[in-house]
């Protein structure tokens, strides 16, 4: 028997991915009076943003900037947001975009899941934790973290003991075993692809040698790192817990490599290893950090400043390529660095007790193969038109942030304003009132949905 689709009406934009791109776009739009539906994938909305420690080049906590922004998205009266939502499909049509989702069962009654985790306090199962990329364990049903939205319980069935604890322990019988996966169909005016970006492999290099030692790690992994309400509370080595005194950053570790498919500037990169480093600094004074680097590129407002004052630090800049890493005794690492300023041929060695690899932004979805929506030759959503850099090649669809291209969230937070400004255009011209206030034309076409 074939699974029942339900209708559920009409949005005036849905927006895929729930990361800061699409949650400033989702406020954008919103706050001109149209509908908004966001369809994120993972169970809370925040995206990388809100795993980061600290941004450059301000030093602001991130997750005192997402957190308002995660916030005023679920609370705003026309958002709707839909998490652990997978997108099917995507039928560009002048009258409007039919995008069709999968609702992943979470075996937890969301209405009546108040978020007190007691049924992850009782569960048995553990897991490593996703959030805190591996270094601490979480439970087969739990909330996704602390400042999650929606605070409400998960369950990954994958995971479950079935031993009925989490059941026993919930006060508002909220667990539901029998759950199945829902598909929801929306027709949305506009769409905004948000998905943003992932990380290549940390072993896409096996010169780095990231599967053999624990202390070569991912930046990701070094955020949580230095996240004051991180796994450990403070920087520790992964395979001894040891304090580290050497710690060592490989710029262009995953990017601007044609071997690895990979040709392009990843783009944060150079700064966010910086902020990392003098983030390092300030935790471990009497760390000697240094930064491997093929030249550094502090193309925004105030980062050749930012590099300035991370020199200034202390912090050591070594322009080479590393070659190698290798294991040495203690847990250590050897790095081989060519470098590139020196005598054809020189290769310096140098031993650190944590090694950082700057790896690749690659695009976190490929919209071509569900949807009309054309990628570049990197990967990530292709931007026909120099003009109107978050337009698609097809019509009211639109892109933001790193979903069309490795970007900082200071261009993310950008380019999602300029999104939501032409989605806001497109919808106005379709209701033919392009000359009214978008705010006036919102509201004269905005439909209910169907709930
Ligand atoms: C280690 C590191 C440190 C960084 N530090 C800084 C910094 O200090 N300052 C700075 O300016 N920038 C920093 N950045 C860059 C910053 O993370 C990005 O600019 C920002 O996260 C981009 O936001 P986004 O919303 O476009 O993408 P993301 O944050 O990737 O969000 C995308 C969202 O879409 C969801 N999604 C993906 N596919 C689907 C799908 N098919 N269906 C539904 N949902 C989907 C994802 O689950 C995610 O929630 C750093 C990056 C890294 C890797």
């Amino acid at each position: 028997m074939q699974a029942q689709i339900m209708e559920k009406g009409y949005a005036d934009a849905l927006v895929i991915g729930g990361g800061i791109a699409g949650l400033q776009a989702a406020l954008d739009i919103a706050d001109q009076g149209y509908k908004v539906v966001i369809v994120e994938r993972e169970a809370s909305i925040g995206g990388r943003m809100i795993s980061l420690s600290k941004v450059f080049p301000t030093m602001d906590c991130a997750s005192c900037i997402t957190t308002p922004k995660m916030s005023a998205a679920a609370h705003h009266e026309n958002i709707e947001i839909m998490t652990f939502t997978e997108i099917d499909s995507i039928v560009a049509g002048a009258d409007g975009h039919v995008v069709s989702v999968t609702r992943k069962p979470t075996y937890v009654n969301a209405e009546k899941c108040i978020g007190c985790r007691l049924c992850e306090y009782a569960c048995d199962s553990e897991l490593p934790d996703v959030f805190e990329q591996g270094l601490g364990a979480t439970r087969a049903i739990s909330v996704a973290f602390t400042n999650a939205i929606p605070q409400k319980a998960v369950l990954l069935a994958d995971y479950c003991l079935s031993c009925g604890l989490c059941l026993r322990a919930c006060p508002t019988d909220a667990i539901e075993f029998d759950q199945r996966p829902r598909q929801e169909r929306i027709t949305a005016g506009s769409v905004i692809v948000a998905t943003g970006f992932q990380l290549n492999s940390l072993t896409v290099k096996p010169q780095y040698a990231a599967a053999q030692n624990a202390n070569v790690i991912s930046p990701l992994t070094l955020e949580r790192l230095l996240a004051p309400h991180g796994p450990y509370g403070r920087v520790l080595r992964p395979s001894d817990g040891k304090i580290p005194d050497s710690v060592a950053f490989v710029l262009c570790a995953g990017s601007r490599d044609q071997t690895i498919g990979v040709p392009y500037c990843s783009r944060v990169c150079c700064m966010y290893s910086i902020k990392q480093a003098m983030l390092l600094a300030g935790s471990l004074p009497m760390a000697d950090i240094t930064i491997y680097y093929m030249d550094i590129r502090a193309f925004g407002k105030g980062y050749e400043q930012f590099y300035q004052m991370a020199k200034a630090m202390g912090i050591h800049f070594v322009r080479g390529k590393v070659a190698r890493v290798d294991a040495a005794p203690h847990d250590d690492l050897l790095v081989h660095v060519e470098m590139t300023e020196e005598p054809v041929d020189c290769v310096r060695r140098q031993k650190h007790d944590l090694v950082v690899l700057s790896q690749g932004m690659i695009p976190q979805w490929n919209p071509a193969g569900v949807s009309p929506v054309h990628i570049g030759e990197d990967g990530f959503v292709a931007t026909p038109d120099t003009a109107d850099p978050c337009a698609t090649n097809v019509p009211g669809i639109f892109v933001a942030g790193a979903a069309a291209g490795p970007k900082d969230i200071v261009d993310t937070i950008a380019d999602a304003g300029a999104a939501a400004m032409l989605a806001g255009r497109y919808l106005a011209d379709r209701a033919g009132k392009s000359r009214t206030p978008p705010s006036a034309a919102g509201r004269s076409i905005r439909l209910e949905m169907a709930v």
